[in-house]
């Protein structure tokens, strides 16, 4: 089902908003789903057991704690920060979004490193800031040079650097992360999706006392396996936070989702073997797609719970691979930079094999 605004409906649109076309995530119903990022393991079953308990006993008759204080003093806990540091949102979108809102806006400049996450440039674009693109390089690492400069000759409001980066898997690492707040003035996203998955000393939080302008992005939706329940945070500098409430709904963060992710984090350490896990099942599939280099497929190094191919015919193989194995990979062949990219989530064991077997069928 496809959505479709008509031109009777677009003419009365904001001007902003009316290039855009509805989200479409092009989903299609197949036995292996590896197109999302999301966590195929779940959570362990003593942690979803915790959580059953908990979304019974949630009060589902109350409005939500408007700021989720309880997840939001765990958190707090957890990074070593104050609550007033920390700000909670209905997934990470919703904060990328509130921070474009807070300081965004129609005429202010964005600086943005593609190939990276398109959220970034759809919120701005709706917000009404220019996005002033600096190219990752051919090994997709930030140009930063480049993005000093960009920067500083638009002035810009906001800096995007996503690490690791989705869909590329890249990293940056914690000394450049420091030079580059330290040489701007407008706030510095790094948008830390996939931390959890990365060697530990990539973490940006440590960079947190140093810089008021540094804000970081983290989610429950990858390593913790609630991406059904819409949970991120931000950590930034408690003025920058404060900002933040000021934009958001006040209850967008649901009463059941606050249950679940304060039981996750409560959990943290049973978690923890899970995510061990899909790194070393990413390593293992790193393997097992490295032996199909001679039948021209790449693999570029990642820090995420994903890996970007390249392969000869793409789009053909991604079809191929929904339509004859029931495997869905997400297509990245037609977008700039990405040219011939597929990116493949990390799945169980069991599914990992299913995507080589079909790999190896359709690459022939
Ligand atoms: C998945 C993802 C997010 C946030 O996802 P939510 O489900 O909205 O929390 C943010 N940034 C990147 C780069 C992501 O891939």
């Amino acid at each position: 089902m496809s959505l479709v605004i008509p031109e009777s409906v677009r003419k009365r649109l904001a001007p902003t908003v009316a290039q855009l076309e509805p989200y479409d995530p092009h989903f299609t119903p197949v036995e292996i789903n590896l197109s999302a990022n999301e966590n195929s393991y779940g959570l362990p079953a003593v942690v979803a057991a915790k959580v059953a308990d908990a979304l019974v006993f949630a009060p589902t008759n109350r409005y939500p704690s408007a700021l989720a204080d309880d997840l939001r003093s765990a958190l707090a806990v957890r990074h070593g920060v104050v609550p007033e540091r920390v700000i909670v949102g209905n997934g990470g979108d919703e904060l990328i979004f509130n921070l474009f809102l807070a300081f965004g806006g129609a005429g202010r400049v964005l600086v943005n490193c593609p190939p990276t996450f398109t959220v970034y440039r759809t919120y701005a674009e709706l917000l009404g800031l220019t996005v002033v693109d600096v190219d990752r390089d051919e090994s997709f690492a930030v140009r930063t040079e480049e993005l000093l400069e960009a920067a500083h000759s638009h002035s810009a409001a906001l800096t995007v650097i996503t690490s690791p980066n989705n869909p590329t898997g890249t990293v940056m690492g914690i000394d450049e992360i420091d030079t580059i707040c330290g040489a701007t003035d407008g706030l510095v996203l790094i948008d830390q999706a996939y931390i959890e998955f990365a060697n530990p000393g990539y973490e940006a939080t440590a960079l947190l006392d140093a810089h008021p302008n540094l804000v970081i992005l983290r989610t429950f939706s990858k390593a913790y396996a609630l991406a059904g329940l819409r949970v991120g945070y931000v950590l930034a500098s408690e003025g920058v936070i404060a900002a933040l409430a000021a934009v958001r709904q006040p209850y967008s963060v649901n009463v059941l989702a606050q249950a679940a992710a304060s039981t996750v984090i409560a959990c943290a350490d049973a978690c923890a073997s899970t995510i061990a896990r899909i790194v070393a099942e990413r390593e293992a599939l790193r393997m097992r797609l490295n032996d199909l280099a001679h039948r021209g497929l790449t693999v570029f190094p990642s820090e995420a719970n994903f890996l970007l191919v390249r392969v000869p015919e793409a789009h053909r193989v991604w079809e191929r691979l929904r339509d004859e194995h029931s495997v869905l990979v997400r297509d990245f062949s037609s977008a700039p930079g990405l040219e011939g990219c597929l990116r493949v989530t990390v799945g169980t064991s069991r599914e990992n094999e299913r995507l080589i077997a079909g790999l190896e069928a359709v690459l022939g």
